[in-house]
């Protein structure tokens, strides 16, 4: 993820997606393994926040079968719309941020 890729850890005995990300299965407690997924997803909801430095869209996204939440750089948003991860990665303080837009249609 640091270097702009989105990797879920997913687990190599049973295959479950572990989220938040974890080095061990939650359900059958073996290892995980970073993979690719898919990072077309849908708006589950969305608000503004107009907290001071922290303005902006944010948008909670289900995406092959995690939910996060996301920043949008636009308020033109559907609860219910296939969005896109544009973006991904860690801010200097340590955080991870995740930039998306809405999908072509
Ligand atoms: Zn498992």
């Amino acid at each position: 993820m640091k270097k702009g890729k989105f990797m879920v850890p997913t687990c190599i005995s049973c295959g479950s997606k572990v989220w938040p990300p974890s080095h061990r299965c939650p359900y059958c407690l073996s290892k995980t393994s970073l993979k690719k997924i898919e990072t077309t997803g849908i708006l589950l909801e969305f608000s503004s926040s107009h907290i001071k430095g922290k303005e902006g869209v944010f948008g909670l996204i289900e995406m092959s079968g995690i939910k996060l939440i996301g920043s949008f750089g636009t308020p033109q948003l559907k609860e219910g719309m296939k969005v896109k991860m544009t973006r991904c990665g860690v801010r200097p303080d340590g955080t991870a941020f995740y930039s998306f837009a809405p999908a072509k249609a």
